[in-house]
Formats: C-alpha cells, sequence, structure tokens
C-alpha cells in the first residue's frame, strides 16, 4: 500500500467525488490523482488552458514508461451542477456508501470509472515491479461537462506537440446501459447543421405576378431533401438522417409576400460520409431540385462533431475478452449515443468507450454500486493484461 492515502477503487471514488468539482471548478479533484501517480512513479503535468470568454481550466497529463505500446487512460474529473442538494438521499459531494452503494455527483460520470482505472494500474505496476511492458499514461481533464474547449481537444494538441504517441485509448465513460459488460462504445454519429436559404422577390399579395414567393419554394425543397435517403446504413452504424428542425419567414403581415424563407436542419451521419462529401451532397441534391428557377443555398455551422469508429479488431478483442470474463457477458459493440471527447481522441488513436453503468448519471441520487466499481477495477486490469503481453 502507498503511504498518503488508499489506493484501492472506493478509496479513490470517495477522495475525488468530496471534491466539487463542478465544471469550470477544480476543487482539488485533479491534485488527489496528481499525489497518487508521482507516488507511483509517473511523471505528472499539470496543464491550464484558457481563450477569451472562457474560464480557464486545469488538466492532467501522467505517463509512466518511454517505450511503446503506448495504452492511455481518458477521462474528465468535472462534473454537472448537483440540482437540489436537498433533494439528494446524502450529501451530493459526501462520497458516502450506503447499502452496498457509493453516493455522489460524479459517481458514475465519471469519477468512479477514473478511480477504477487508476487502480488497476496500480495493481498492475505492482505486480511487474512498478514498470508497464510499454507505456501507461492519464489524460485526465476538467473541461468536459460544459464547453469543451479548454480540456481534451487542447490537451491532445498539447500532448502531440510534445511528441506523445498514442497507440489505443480506453475512456472511462460510462457507456453500460442497463448492467456492467452490456456495451462498449466504439463509435459515433457526426453531426452537422445548416440553414436553407430561398430568395423571391416581396411583394403585395393582390399583385403576386410583381413578386416571387419563396414559401411554396422552400417548401418543396424541404420535402425533396427530407424524403431522399442519404444512405441506407452502414456496417456499424444506422442510416444517415437529415432533419428539418425549423422554417421561418419572418413575416408578420397577411398581405405581403415575404423575400426570403429560411429552414434550420440538421443531419446525423455515418461513416460512409465526411462532413466535406456529405455537404457535397446536400448541395448537389438542391441544385438538382431547385433548377435555374429557385434562388437556394445553405449556411453550413461549423462543426467538431465529424463521425469516428474504431474497427472491430485486436484492440476491441481483447476488451470484450476482459469483460466477459469479468461479468459473464458478451458486449454490444454501439455507435449509439451522444457526444463524449472520444471525437477528439479518435483522430490521434483508436478509443473505445466502456466504464459504469450510466443510469443515474446526471440525476439526483447519482450512485454506483461498490460491486460494479470492484468489477470494473478488473475489467481494467484484465485489459492491462492483455494489451501488455
Ligand atoms: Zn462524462
Amino acid at each position: 500500500m502507498l503511504c498518503g492515502g488508499m489506493t484501492d477503487a472506493l478509496s479513490i471514488a470517495r477522495d475525488l467525488v468530496r471534491c466539487p468539482s463542478v465544471t469550470p471548478a477544480d476543487a482539488g479533484a485533479l491534485g488527489v490523482l496528481e499525489n497518487i501517480l508521482k507516488t507511483a512513479g509517473f511523471e505528472v503535468h499539470r496543464v491550464t488552458f484558457g481563450e477569451p470568454g472562457t474560464a480557464d481550466i486545469d488538466n492532467l497529463y501522467a505517463r509512466i514508461g518511454s517505450s511503446g505500446p503506448h495504452l492511455t487512460f481518458a477521462g474528465h474529473t468535472d462534473v454537472v451542477p448537483p440540482g437540489d442538494e436537498s433533494a439528494w438521499s446524502h450529501g451530493a459531494f459526501s462520497g458516502e456508501v450506503r447499502d452496498g452503494f457509493l453516493y455522489g455527483r460524479g459517481a458514475v460520470d465519471m469519477k468512479g470509472g477514473i478511480a477504477c482505472s487508476v487502480a488497476a494500474v496500480l495493481q498492475y505496476l505492482a505486480d511487474h515491479d512498478g514498470k508497464p511492458k510499454g507505456s501507461i499514461s492519464f489524460l485526465i481533464t476538467g473541461d468536459e461537462e460544459d464547453l469543451s474547449v479548454n480540456g481534451t481537444i487542447k490537451l491532445l494538441h498539447w500532448a502531440a506537440a510534445r511528441g506523445e504517441k498514442f497507440d489505443h485509448c480506453v475512456l472511462g465513460e460510462p457507456s453500460n446501459v442497463e448492467t456492467l459488460g452490456d456495451c462498449i462504445k466504439v463509435g459515433r454519429r457526426g453531426s452537422q447543421s445548416g440553414t436553407l436559404y430561398v430568395d423571391g422577390i416581396q411583394g403585395h399579395v393582390a399583385y403576386p405576378h410583381r413578386a416571387a414567393n419563396p414559401v411554396p419554394d422552400i417548401a418543396r425543397l424541404i420535402v425533396a431533401l427530407s424524403d431522399e435517403p442519404l444512405d441506407h446504413g452502414s456496417a456499424q452504424f444506422q442510416a444517415s438522417n437529415l432533419e428539418f428542425t425549423s422554417v421561418d419567414v419572418g413575416n408578420a403581415a397577411s398581405n405581403v409576400i415575404p423575400g426570403q424563407a429560411r429552414a434550420k436542419f440538421n443531419i446525423r451521419f455515418n461513416d460512409l460520409h465526411s462532413q466535406a462529401t456529405l455537404r457535397e451532397l446536400v448541395e448537389q441534391r438542391l441544385a438538382k431540385v431547385a433548377g435555374n428557377r429557385i434562388r437556394a443555398r445553405i449556411a453550413w455551422e461549423p462543426s467538431n462533431a465529424n463521425v469516428f469508429v474504431t474497427k472491430p479488431g485486436a484492440f476491441t478483442d481483447l476488451a470484450v475478452a476482459a469483460i466477459e470474463e469479468v461479468t459473464g457477458r458478451r458486449p454490444e459493440l454501439s455507435t449509439s449515443g451522444g457526444t463524449s471527447d472520444a471525437r477528439f481522441i479518435s483522430s490521434y488513436c483508436p478509443v473505445i468507450e466502456f466504464g459504469l453503468v450510466g443510469q443515474t448519471m446526471h440525476q439526483i441520487d447519482e450512485r454506483t454500486p461498490l460491486s460494479d466499481l470492484e468489477k470494473l477495477t478488473r475489467v481494467y486490469r484484465g485489459i492491462l493484461d492483455r494489451y501488455f503481453v
């Protein structure tokens, strides 16, 4: 046992939960990890990022070993606000253990997951004379739950500038839906928003021949773009989908033909497209339907949510084997769900998400069974044992 604190998953998780690190506050959370990892022989860097209009955010990068392969565990120590604290059965930042559960904001999302990865790595090092057969690192940010601009995206960039190269990443987000072992997230659809503009000629409704009404025209374009499928799904993803979310002409008068109509839409797209090819495809279809008569254009929103997928292979296989050994379940390789920092990590190395069960995340009485903390630690240990052979 290391001095200066207990290093089992529950003790680390409790120490983290007791830091009220609601984004952008760190409240000592990264210091908890820094102490443990330094004691275990890691080289630890604390890096602060900021930019105008946002709060400065603390981040941590820690590495042990200098050769490959390099496995990195990623995560975030920031949490969402507790909401009405008096509604909690036990204090939101108390780290209370009751009836086999650890209570507190972040228990599931994702201080519990980080604690399990740290505990597993410490066990692994203790069994291997303190040295991995390669390199192990931790990429931990304090900016995931809110803006996600001074966190993982900048930390990865900072690490790359130092010459850090990652071979594989495990992100400990709560990936399981019902039970530990039911789901590994291996990818996400991309997201791209835009606005369709149709220009007409404003005029009096009594003299329509002197005007050009954009309303019927935008309706035609909306129907055409909505009706034609973007694809029929791929091996690992459901079909891409273009969805219109609002139509507006900004016209309060009943005797005026409006001069312009606009419609907002969002596309969730799979790995048959990139942002660039997707935009091109939609614009080609628009041009075809609009012809020479309708004056239409699309303004695309900037987006940092590109599609990514980690293809099934040796890395996903060893994770599945480790999960199956501990939980008795063969996890589904899923690409569903919302966004996470995996979208940034995927530009640097293959990444999978596996952590605790997400059921109570962001809720009053967020909690995890202690048995899940113990099992997840064993899963991560199983991944380490299979990775460094
Ligand atoms: Zn999270």
